[in-house]
């Protein structure tokens, strides 16, 4: 796994890689636009430049991360309008910075198959409307109240609804926090291979591409999104020296998203390497 943090874009999205760098981080995930509101501005082509700069200076693989007030799956259509060109929108930044794939929670609708084709429609919509490499990855969630994505038959009814030009650029994002509180227990050897083969049996493990690290500060199953430092929560250490050992996920980007500490989680992680 190539470790790295989800970093902060304050002052701008360049920013970025220094404060990675000050982390130990190898890989970067960020948002791409202001994740508390649904206005944002283009980026200033001179930051677009430093960060572009940025990237070839460190050649730490990058990710997006889609603001949380969007919900592709809404019931109300102009929610899911305005979802739905953000995500284009988001997916034209990543474009235009040069960012492999942005990562996305698919939404919420109490009806889960209608709710789950809405999904499909969306991430359509946004790989037509953005011509290019950037690749959309649908992560696994905790299932919060309706939320959509936090079983792996949903993920891959939403890769399967997308049609097969378009399903090149859907790809997953494994979240150990999310899995866990959806139910996954990956938190034991045998639990964590179960979980795996699940997921390649559904999914394919082939469409697997970025990890989010996070321990669960609730129980298996409790379908509450809390993140947790890595080792301080109900997923304990075993499933991260699992995973920093595992050699199929070698090559993938692995973000923290514990909000602080990322150093000293990373230095966590590193020490459970063989
Ligand atoms: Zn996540
Ligand atoms: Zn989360």
């Amino acid at each position: 796994m190539i470790l790295g943090a989800h970093e902060g874009i304050a002052g701008g999205v360049s920013r970025a890689f220094e404060r990675a760098e000050q982390d130990t981080a190898k890989s970067i995930q960020i948002f791409v636009r202001n994740p508390r509101g649904w206005a944002s501005k283009p980026f200033e082509p001179d930051e677009v430049e430093r960060f572009r700069s940025e990237a070839r200076r460190t050649r730490m693989p990058l990710a997006a991360h889609s603001i949380y007030l969007a919900n592709h799956a809404a019931a109300d259509p102009e929610l899911r309008e305005k979802s739905w060109s953000t995500l284009a929108d988001e997916l034209a930044r990543c474009e235009q910075l040069g960012i492999a794939s942005l990562v996305f929670h698919p939404g919420s609708n109490a009806d889960v198959e209608g709710g789950l084709k809405l999904v499909a429609e969306g991430i359509e919509r946004a790989i037509d409307a953005v011509k290019g490499k950037a690749r959309l990855l649908i992560e696994i969630t905790a299932g919060q109240g309706k939320s959509l994505g936090w079983r792996f038959e949903h993920v891959a009814a939403i890769r399967e609804a997308v049609p097969g030009q378009a399903r090149r650029r859907v790809g997953v994002c494994f979240d150990t926090c999310h899995a866990f509180a959806a139910g996954y227990d990956l938190s034991t050897t045998e639990g964590y291979e179960r979980t795996f083969r699940d997921f390649d049996g559904v999914i394919g493990l082939d469409h697997l591409s970025a990890f989010h690290l996070n321990d669960c500060k609730k129980a298996l199953g409790c379908r509450v999104d809390r993140h947790e430092h890595i080792g301080d929560g109900a997923l304990g250490l075993t499933p991260f020296r699992l995973l920093v050992n595992d050699r199929r996920f070698a090559e993938l980007p692995a973000f923290l998203e514990t909000e602080m500490r990322f150093r000293e989680n990373l230095d966590v992680l590193r020490s459970l390497l063989r």
